[in-house]
């Protein structure tokens, strides 16, 4: 066998994957509207209408409150949702820190419960052990594109009387038994940061068939004033959250390619499991039949759970990065990130310990990501991506 690239061996590949953002003449021609129409502002009403109401459609929500970026659309999202300081909100730990930080920001208590191994989603099964008297709300966070179980997570929130938020940052386009995301809980938010599939450099939006979370939501984030209401008339207090119209000229402009980008993921992916699964030591994740649509923003797959307790993590990235295969090691488990324990401590006088295992598992030892934009090569370079694989992980045999 070819010795590895990173003990001076061939490189399996060398070519470097689709660059992150594609965009043409027509992001050019949008801005320069919006430029040119000299309303630039969230108030200006050029682009940011046609946005909201595409965007919505797009997931079969009634309505679309644009925002500055996806933090503070959960933030948004949860107080219109009803939840306030000292609540509790239950969320995976497997997850961008945003989660969690969107409640702790007003004083809003992330409550952690283990994802499901072979998903890395919010286990339905384990959500109900850690509601208490002062639970108000489910994030589910649909990680890598993938939507949670959101038939079992709805039933369980309207059982007990909760709000569900889906955290969609990185789920654009994805679809629950043929309905999009965002609207199948009671509110959900969107990214538009500069690595999300939909990228506007920064940017965000919330979704909800509720006509009155959508006005709250939609106060809060316009200093409190009411949709028909006067310029100086301020029902609430709220910020100031509102997107410029030259992120809404640019969206706009991604949208148009949304389709054919998701169709094209959806292919390398399908492809790049199947050829993974041949692999010894190496596991694709599983998707539920539910998941009509993934949104691909991430590929993750997984060490071998016996070959991942014989090697270091660090050590099989840093040899498939050398073959050129560009793998990343993913996020620290939230219930044991520092600043979420401290902020927790700070408004509830107590150290919060969570157990999960499999969250904590998977960030140590097992999973690994591809970003979306390596999804958007060709099947040749999925081809690459399993022969650098299965090179490494068979060199530890
Ligand atoms: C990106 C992301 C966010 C935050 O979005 P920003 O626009 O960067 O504030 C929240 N949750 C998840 C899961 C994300 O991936």
């Amino acid at each position: 066998m070819d010795k590895l690239a990173i003990d001076g061996g061939p490189r399996i590949r060398t070519k470097p994957f689709p660059a992150w953002p594609i965009f043409d003449e027509l992001e050019e021609r949008l801005i320069l509207e919006v430029v040119r129409s000299g309303k630039w502002g969230g108030t200006g009403r050029v682009k940011l209408p046609e946005l909201e109401e595409k965007f919505a459609a797009l997931h079969d929500a009634k309505h679309a409150v644009s925002i500055v970026n996806g933090t503070v659309a959960i933030t948004i999202a949860l107080q219109a949702a009803g939840v306030l300081p000292g609540d509790e909100v239950i969320m995976p730990p497997y997850t961008f820190i945003a989660t969690a930080s969107s409640a702790l920001l007003f004083g809003a208590i992330p409550v952690f419960v283990d994802v499901e191994p072979d998903t890395m989603l919010l286990d339905p099964e384990k959500v109900e052990a850690a509601i208490t008297s002062k639970t108000k709300a489910i994030i589910a966070v649909h990680i890598a594109g993938s939507p949670a179980n959101l038939t079992r997570l709805k039933a369980i929130a309207d059982k007990h009387g909760l709000r569900l938020i889906e955290d969609s940052a990185q789920a654009v386009g994805a679809r629950w038994n043929g309905v999009g995301v965002g609207a199948l809980g009671d509110l959900g938010t969107f990214s538009f940061q500069s690595s999300k599939n939909i990228n506007a450099g920064e940017g965000g939006m919330i979704l909800t068939n509720d006509r009155e979370m959508a006005d709250h939501a939609w106060s809060l984030a316009n200093v409190g004033r009411i949709r028909e209401g006067g310029w100086y008339q301020h029902e609430t207090i709220g910020w100031n959250l509102r997107m410029t119209e030259l992120q809404a000229a640019i969206l706009l402009g991604q949208l148009s390619r949304l389709d054919g980008q998701m169709e094209l993921r959806e292919r390398n992916a399908k492809l790049l499991t199947e050829l993974l699964h041949d692999i010894p030591g190496a596991r694709t994740l599983r998707r539920d039949p539910q998941v009509t649509r993934h949104a691909q923003h991430l590929f993750m797959f997984r060490i071998d759970p016996e070959l991942a307790d014989r090697v270091n993590k660090n050590d099989v990235i840093r040899k498939l990065n050398a073959e050129g295969i560009p793998v990343s090691y993913g996020y620290v488990s939230l219930n044991r990130n520092k600043a979420v324990i401290k902020e927790t401590k700070k408004w509830t006088g107590e150290e919060r310990e969570y157990s999960c295992p499999n969250s904590e598992r998977a960030c140590d030892k097992e999973i690994l990501w591809l970003n979306q934009n390596v999804l958007l090569a060709g099947e040749t370079d999925m081809h690459d991506i399993a022969a650098g694989v299965r090179k490494v992980l068979t060199s530890f045999r």
